[in-house]
């Protein structure tokens, strides 16, 4: 009976194991003609100000809609679209998108507002990849590097070169602010810190999901936002979800805020009508948004 029992558990994770396989498989060969079938999407999640919980920013996040499997989640698809080098041209084109939607919220709504788009190492290791392209466009268009903020992750500046380097410094040159992604899950080596010109630290949600119940993430946190802003630099915390959350990042002096309590990430139309709900002030605020979504 228990060597049946065996056997089975055995199969049913060889047929999922398989499963998984054969999924992988189909994303990897449909993801090539996802880009000309205009498959993909970029959503938006609102980022707060914490002091005053109105929506000042938002990130880019990528969706794909699968005619057949739905929304494939970014965390399935970005890995084989790095591996096949597809996240170049994925990449620009979730650039062209973006640059043309923070225009028009600039436009319309806020002056200031900032788009942030995640941004891979392969895409800036590629040697398919001009780098001078997105300070080129943003020219040509006439919009301010301002209205973009590039998400980096250490590992890209953990084997970083001179390319990485010198792409960073023109951005910055363009106006084009740097925040690095994921902060405290990887090597969060202080060099990098002072090495490259860094305006934001997201602080990963592996640290704000614990919060208040364990004190050494709360620990971790304010460690983080006291380092940060000695060295100049703001704090974004990812992934608050509660309102108790909320509280202790604002009394530790966190800067900025994100996650399913305020918003989750939401098409570029969601993000107008908020804006758009109530006329002059106050317009665009978080909880606003909350009961929304
Ligand atoms: P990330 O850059 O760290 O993005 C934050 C992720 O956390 C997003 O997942 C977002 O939906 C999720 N999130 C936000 N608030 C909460 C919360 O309160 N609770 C929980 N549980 N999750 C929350 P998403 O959209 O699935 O994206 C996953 C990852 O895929 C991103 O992580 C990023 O690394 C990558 N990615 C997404 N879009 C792009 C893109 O356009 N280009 C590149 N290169 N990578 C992308
Ligand atoms: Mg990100
Ligand atoms: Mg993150
Ligand atoms: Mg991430």
């Amino acid at each position: 009976e228990a060597k049946k029992r065996g056997r089975d558990r055995f199969s049913y994770f060889t047929s999922e194991l398989q499963q998984r396989a054969q999924v992988r498989l189909r994303l990897l060969s449909e993801l090539h003609a996802a880009l000309r079938k205009d498959q993909f999407e970029v959503y938006y999640q609102p980022i707060v100000d914490m002091a005053t919980l109105k929506i000042v920013k938002a990130e880019a996040l990528l969706r794909w809609r699968h005619p057949a499997l739905g929304m494939v989640s970014p965390a399935e698809f970005i890995p084989l679209a790095e591996e096949t080098g597809l996240i170049v041209d994925i990449g620009e084109w979730v650039f062209d998108t973006v640059l043309q939607q923070a225009a028009i919220w600039r436009r319309l709504y806020d002056p200031e507002f900032q788009v942030s788009i995640n941004k891979s190492p392969v895409q800036f290791l590629s040697a398919r990849y001009d780098y001078k392209r997105w300070p080129e466009d943003l020219a040509r268009m006439g919009i301010s590097g301002a209205a973009m903020v590039v998400e980096i992750t250490e590992s890209l500046l953990l084997d970083a070169n001179d390319i990485v380097r010198e792409q960073l410094q023109a951005f910055h040159a363009a106006g084009i602010q740097v925040a690095l992604d994921d902060f405290g899950t990887g090597y969060s080596s202080l060099t990098y810190l002072k090495k490259f010109d860094i305006d934001y630290i997201k602080i990963d949600q592996a640290f704000v999901r614990t919060l208040p119940v364990n004190a050494s993430d709360m620990a971790v946190c304010e460690a983080i936002v006291a380092m940060a802003h000695k060295l100049g630099i703001l704090v974004v915390a990812e992934g608050i979800e509660t309102g108790e959350q909320l509280a202790l990042l604002q009394k530790i002096g966190c800067d900025f805020g994100q996650g399913y309590h305020f918003a989750k990430p939401m098409p570029a139309n969601g993000l107008t009508a908020i804006f758009e709900k109530a006329p002059g002030e106050p317009s665009n605020f978080a909880d606003a948004a909350g009961v929304a979504w």
